[in-house]
């Protein structure tokens, strides 16, 4: 049955979410509707709010709500280590397992020339421009474990050799085939720690 066109409007814009399928949208949608209107009208506005507020930091790319992220901003972090990571998500994973106070650069993506992603749209220039005008002296590749996390490992290591600084991959304790999101903090760290100069 339909129940009008605005409610299928609503239930075929929540399927934009990963993991929701039909059965899930039509549960959210009448959730709301029929028990939490409030809860709506402040998720519609927050998330409209975040839409317009929410950039990327002009230095590691990460999202932020300013133009330098905290993380950037900070005066409390190793300036001359940087870790390169694929997604914020890979951001947010390496904060929480602690004991990383490096600074970042997240690729959002990584190496597809099938998807048509390229140096350019990782942007890696503005990589290289950083380990060459900030200093860096260790960049440590978090890139995951996949086929096109390990090229993308790769390719930057290409291009940085030669240069002063060291490059190193995260090693131990992550899944192959995994990513980074999903392992646990505590493998994460050791990844970190177990790192290797390639
Ligand atoms: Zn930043």
């Amino acid at each position: 049955m339909r129940f009008g066109p605005l409610i299928d409007q609503l239930m075929e814009a929540f399927r934009c979410l990963p993991g929701v399928g039909p059965r899930s949208a039509q549960r959210m949608t009448l959730h709301l509707l029929e028990r939490d209107r409030a809860g709506g009208g402040h998720l519609a506005q927050v998330l409209l709010r975040a839409l317009a507020c929410v950039g990327r930091c002009e230095r590691c790319r990460n999202l932020s709500e300013t133009a330098l992220c905290p993380i950037c901003s900070s005066m409390r972090r190793d300036a001359a280590t940087l870790c390169v990571v694929e997604t914020p998500a890979d951001v947010l994973a390496i904060e929480q397992a602690g004991g990383y106070s490096g600074l970042y650069f997240v690729l959002l993506g990584r190496l597809s020339p099938i998807d048509g992603i390229g140096p350019e749209e990782l942007g890696l220039e503005q990589l290289l421009r950083r380990v060459d005008d900030e200093g860096i002296r260790e960049v440590i590749l978090a890139t995951n474990p996949t086929a096109e996390g390990e090229a993308t490992a790769y390719f930057i290591t290409e291009r940085l050799r030669g240069s002063r600084v060291t490059v190193s991959r995260i090693a131990h304790g992550v899944p192959l085939g995994g990513e980074l999101e999903y392992v646990d903090g505590g493998t994460l760290l050791h990844a970190l720690q177990g790192r290797k100069p390639l």
